[in-house]
């Protein structure tokens, strides 16, 4: 797996409320993080325990365009999915640190999706005559360990199932046939209106689900072979824990659940980074590890992005965010 960090710019509310930056980008790979209690006048005399580095793949700051971010973890990913392999993209951190905005971004600064898949149908239509390409995609939530297709909610609480080719299937999820990015990214906007979404004591917008884009690109070459690739792309549910949101009841159970798929998660990835044999990985131990059994392991493709912010007010979260994307690479 490819494990990349990206610090967003300090925000204004951070600003107005006095934070310091904490997290700096050393180089390519590194990030430091202060404790903010340490003397900041004192860099130098600062104990171990003051600073700490973390080592990724690849490390973003806010002078990281959304064109830099994509090239540098998800470009690849295009002629892997219409090669007809599996690959996954999975945005982490805590609410408010800029997975949104790394996986949609904005008009004017299109994030990963809009531009993995306008590369995808280009890369499409510039392909030999010998092969043709359907693509059809599908949006749904996992929210409290229960799965709801965000293109048509009506549908209720869906089941997972492993078909006789062993490949994990949404039972009765709506699959849709697109032709253009542009299509894909509006079905998007549709599906993320019916996202479920519930203020919490620590940020009114926390995303307390899992929202999983799957693009699936079936490839049918001339008198040859059928292959079908799929492309996850995943904007976690915030990782900020649930005893610091200060939950009772509902949103304690909520946040038990997301702690626990984004443990198991973590730990596949690890898994598989090490090599460990796959009867050793535990893909039962949540729904959306369950989901991408066969697109985490094997010759699949794998990038996660956690993001963090800079600000002094952040230390907690982000001592943890870096810890869980360090441990997953
Ligand atoms: P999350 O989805 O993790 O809760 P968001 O993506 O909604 O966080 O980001 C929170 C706010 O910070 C948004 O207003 C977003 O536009 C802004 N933001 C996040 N990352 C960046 C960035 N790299 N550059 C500029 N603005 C950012
Ligand atoms: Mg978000």
């Amino acid at each position: 797996a490819l494990v990349a960090l990206r610090i967003r710019p300090m925000s204004a509310a951070e600003l107005a409320e006095g934070a310091r930056p904490i997290a700096h980008r050393l180089d390519e790979q590194v990030v430091v993080l202060r404790d903010p209690l340490a003397d900041p006048d004192d860099v130098l005399r600062a104990s171990r325990s003051q600073q700490k580095s973390y080592s990724f793949d690849v490390a973003f700051d806010a002078t990281a365009t959304q064109e830099t971010v994509y090239r540098a973890t998800t470009q690849s990913l295009v002629t892997v999915v219409i090669s007809g392999s599996n690959a996954t993209v999975f945005a982490y951190g805590p609410t408010g640190c800029g997975k949104t905005y790394t996986m949609l971004g904005t008009d004017g600064e299109p994030g990963l999706c809009a531009r993995t898949l306008g590369e995808l149908f280009q890369a499409i239509e510039d392909a030999s005559g010998d092969v043709e390409y359907e693509v059809s995609m599908s949006y749904l939530e996992i929210y409290n360990e229960m799965i709801r297709d965000l293109l048509n909610p009506s549908l209720g609480r869906l089941q997972l199932r492993e078909d006789a080719g062993g490949t994990v299937q949404v039972t009765g999820i709506t699959q849709i046939p697109a032709t253009s990015a542009d299509e894909v990214m509006q079905l998007l906007a549709r599906g993320n209106r019916q996202r479920t979404q519930e203020p919490t004591a620590a940020n009114r917008t926390s995303s307390r689900s899992h929202a999983v884009l799957q693009v699936t690109v079936r490839r049918q070459q001339r008198g040859g072979g059928l292959r079908h690739g799929r492309l996850f792309m995943i904007d976690l549910a915030g990782s900020e824990r649930a005893a610091q949101t200060r939950n009772r009841g509902q949103r304690m159970k909520e946040g038990a659940h997301i702690n626990r798929s984004l443990l198991a998660l973590g730990n596949c990835i690890k898994a598989l980074s090490h090599r460990a044999s796959s009867k050793y990985i535990n893909y039962r131990d949540s729904k959306l590890t369950r989901l991408l059994k066969d697109s985490l392991g094997g010759n699949s493709h794998t990038v996660m992005i956690a993001h963090i912010s800079p600000a002094s007010t952040a230390f907690a979260e982000s001592r943890s965010t870096l810890a869980y994307a360090h441990r997953a690479k």
